[in-house]
């Protein structure tokens, strides 16, 4: 095998040109009179994950400008009390995103709920409305924020352009994998134009599949799941896998799906953190503004 030292592709150029279209559009909305975006999060319970990333979103909505605020649910609330919180929000028309956090109290119905966002205010993609635009093709800016933002990355460089590509995305979920497999296959001028090969758990030789891959996108939840054997020598390799690790002084660190081997295979490789993560957050400030003022930023999934 050769070795090569890849090249981190990383989010942040990537995040700041898409804040830039967005602080655009607000400034420019600003100057009409209009209300600045306004983005909802709903959330039952208090689990530390989805308030560190509530936090973190609010941060980012901060400087660009657009309003957050949250509906605060016990973490025992039913399933009809937080689609009437849903609904509430939804019909109201000084909020232009909706967001429900994970997990959902138990026996909570997740299609119940990510269905009750109206499909105009669905900035993180989750109801089947939102899919199926994404699966039609129609890029109306409510396409899940992570799927997206991967095709932010790979359009954002000439060396990983995923058009006639072989690309290989391990991971189903309708978070990622597959809202990531339409958006990648899909054709027609502006698209990516893509052979996509999507691989799940039930996958019997998943290396099979990425040694082959001219585009590796692995969203799997398994740290370090992706070994270098397993990626063609110059290969772009995106990981979306997020782990918190505590090192041996005791700080917290993230680290991905990919074995940090692979940094000695591949050609472009997004680090943990600082490649998805930072994009997903841009893509959803776009998603909000362009809830707000339609046409108003760059067309986008
Ligand atoms: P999920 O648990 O819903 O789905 C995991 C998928 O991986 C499933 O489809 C499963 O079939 C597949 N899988 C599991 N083991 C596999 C294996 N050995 N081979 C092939 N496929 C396998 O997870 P998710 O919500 O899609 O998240 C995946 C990862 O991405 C997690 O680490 C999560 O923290 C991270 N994530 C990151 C962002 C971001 O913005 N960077 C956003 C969402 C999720």
């Amino acid at each position: 095998m050769d070795v090569v030292t890849s090249e981190p592709l990383r989010g942040a150029p990537v995040a700041k040109a898409i804040k830039a279209d967005v602080r655009a559009a607000i400034a420019k909305a600003a100057e009409q009179g209009l209300a600045a975006p306004h983005l909802v999060n709903v959330i039952a319970g208090r689990s530390a994950p989805s308030l560190a990333y509530l936090d973190a979103i609010d941060r980012t909505a901060a400087k660009l400008g657009v309003r957050t605020s949250r509906v605060e649910l016990p973490g025992d609330a039913s399933e009809a009390q937080i689609v009437a919180a849903i609904e509430q929000a939804g019909s109201s028309s000084d909020v232009h995103g909706l967001m429900v956090q994970f997990p959902l109290p138990a026996g909570v119905s997740r299609a119940a709920v990510v269905d009750a966002v109206p499909l105009a205010k669905d900035v993180d993609g989750l109801s089947a409305a939102a899919l199926g635009q994404v699966f039609a093709g129609r890029r109306m800016h409510v396409g899940p924020a992570t799927a997206a933002a991967v095709v932010e990355l790979l359009m954002s460089d000439e060396r990983c352009m995923p058009r006639g590509k072989h690309v290989v995305i391990a991971g189903r979920s309708l978070v990622v994998g597959r809202p990531l497999a339409a958006m990648l296959s899909a054709g027609g001028g502006v698209d990516a134009d893509a052979t996509v090969t999507l691989c799940h758990r039930h996958t019997p030789d998943l290396a099979a599949h990425t040694r082959i891959a001219d585009i590796v996108v692995i969203a799997t939840g398994v740290r370090g799941l992706l070994k270098p054997e397993m990626v063609k020598t110059g290969a772009t390799v995106i990981d979306v896998g997020i782990h918190e690790v505590t090192r041996a002084d005791g700080s917290v660190g993230l680290v991905g799906d990919v074995d940090p081997a692979v940094g000695e295979v591949a050609g472009l490789l997004t680090p943990v953190p600082g490649g998805v993560g930072p994009v997903t957050n841009a893509v959803l400030m776009r998603h909000v503004t362009a809830a707000a003022y339609p046409g108003a930023v760059a067309e986008a999934w």
